[in-house]
């Protein structure tokens, strides 16, 4: 055996929840702990520690991540009113991604992790389209009204000093109707846009963003000059440098260009559009268990993730003693990211090393045929062997103790 690879800054680790919370620690004792002196600074995000702390545990989570830079964060429960009874919880605690994000003010990047032997429905696709959704504002944050009969609806917009500065008629109704009215604010597209541009630098990927300014004059013209304008003044050298190109074009013309493209873009969306593409990105490649997810700041910070929930089904069933078949991959690519990113940071080349061999040999375990019950239907190998998490992982380190013994 060799020696295990040190680490000199600590990751922030946040653990989770349900079945997510026992994978977590079969990929750390079987995958991490064997190679890794692994050197982290532990959250509890399990919903009980959450209550106990009335969610401090969270806040302090993201602040060590603003702190070290790079944390990794196993999924959790959202309570709803459910999961208040079901854990006897103080309160419905806010969503933990959501308080991260507030504090970090990033946008999430999703790409599907691609294997040979599962075929993306989309032929031309090759490499993976990774997803920038903003999200702030929008329809997310909307307000609508219902008319119940004819009347003025109007947009008004008063400044600090109590002045209307503006007013028009949206719409005469005759009759019944419906109207609604959003807005967006400029830090937050600014911070957006230097996400995206920093992610494709990092990955050294073109960036494409969509909107649709064509017939939103205003609002979406203006999501699109601040790119412009980001761009150009802070990283048109860099992309020239790094060889890649930002290309901006309306929404519906991504559409028709991304399904004969081979892939390995980074595509911004709108909250909306975001909302409804990484979907469809989504499980045109597969499964939502072979997805990285990833929270990039514009200051830098990262936090890797799956993108998965806490798989509760599963979860109960291993409470009553069965052994499950849930695929580990996005938890252990959440690691493998943060692992490699601490690596980069630090100038630990034997860490990324790591990182890229531990992908390698779960990919190819995949496409060796050795899969959980999830791939059943979409894996083309020839020998398939659908195995329990358990087996998977123990079948996944002996073939990573292979590549680690070549040179
Ligand atoms: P989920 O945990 O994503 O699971 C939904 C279904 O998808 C599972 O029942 C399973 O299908 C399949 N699945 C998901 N991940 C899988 C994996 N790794 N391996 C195999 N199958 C997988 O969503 P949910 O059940 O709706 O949510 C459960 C909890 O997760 C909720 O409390 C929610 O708040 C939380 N959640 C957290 C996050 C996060 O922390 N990032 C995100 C979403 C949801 P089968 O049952 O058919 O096998
Ligand atoms: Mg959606």
């Amino acid at each position: 055996m060799n020696k295990k690879i040190e680490m000199t800054v600590p990751l922030v680790e946040m653990d989770g929840d349900e079945m997510t919370r026992i994978l977590w620690k079969m990929i750390k004792d079987t995958l991490l702990l064997p190679y890794v002196n692994l050197k982290t600074e532990y959250y509890d995000l399990g919903v009980k520690e959450r209550d106990n702390t009335n969610d401090q545990v969270t806040v302090d989570s993201a602040l060590a991540i603003k702190k070290y830079g790079v944390g990794v964060k196993c999924a959790t429960i959202t309570p709803n009113a459910d999961r208040v009874v079901e854990y006897d919880l103080k309160e419905m605690w806010k969503s933990p991604n959501g308080t991260i994000r507030a504090m970090l003010d990033g946008t999430v990047f999703r790409a599907p992790i691609v294997v040979n032997t599962i075929s993306p429905y989309v032929k031309t696709w090759k490499k993976p389209i990774t997803i920038a959704r903003h999200a702030y504002g929008d329809i997310y944050k909307n307000l609508e009204y219902k008319a119940e009969g004819p009347g003025k609806a109007e947009l008004v917009f008063t400044n600090n000093e109590g002045k209307e500065v503006f007013r028009d008629c949206i719409h005469e109704f005759e009759g019944k109707g419906v109207v609604m009215t959003m807005h967006n604010v400029d830090k937050s597209i600014e911070s957006f846009a230097k996400s995206c541009f920093n992610f494709a630098l990092d990955k050294k990927i073109d960036l494409w963003f969509s909107s649709k300014d064509t017939i939103s004059k205003i609002y979406d013209a203006n999501f699109r000059q601040i790119f412009q304008t980001t761009f150009e003044k802070s990283y048109e050298d860099k992309f020239k440098e790094a060889g890649i190109t930002y290309f901006y074009t309306l929404i519906d013309d991504v559409v028709a260009r991304i399904v004969k493209a081979e892939g390995g873009m980074l595509w911004a969306c709108k909250n909306y559009d975001g909302d409804v593409m990484s979907d469809l990105v989504a499980s045109a490649f597969g499964s939502l268990a072979m997805m990285t997810s990833v929270l990039v700041s514009p200051d830098g910070y990262f936090e890797y993730e799956a993108s998965h929930g806490t798989v509760q089904k599963h979860y109960y069933k291993h409470l009553k003693g069965a052994k499950t078949s849930t695929n580990p991959m996005a938890t252990i690519f959440a690691w493998t990211g943060a692992l490699r990113k601490r690596g980069e940071l630090d100038g630990n080349s034997e860490l990324m090393n790591f990182a890229n061999k531990l992908e390698t040999a779960c990919i190819e375990t995949i496409d060796m045929g050795i899969i959980t019950k999830d791939l059943d239907q979409l894996s083309e190998a020839t020998n398939k062997n659908v195995v329990n998490s358990e087996e998977w992982l123990n079948l996944t380190a002996k073939h990573l103790e292979v590549l680690l013994a070549q040179k």
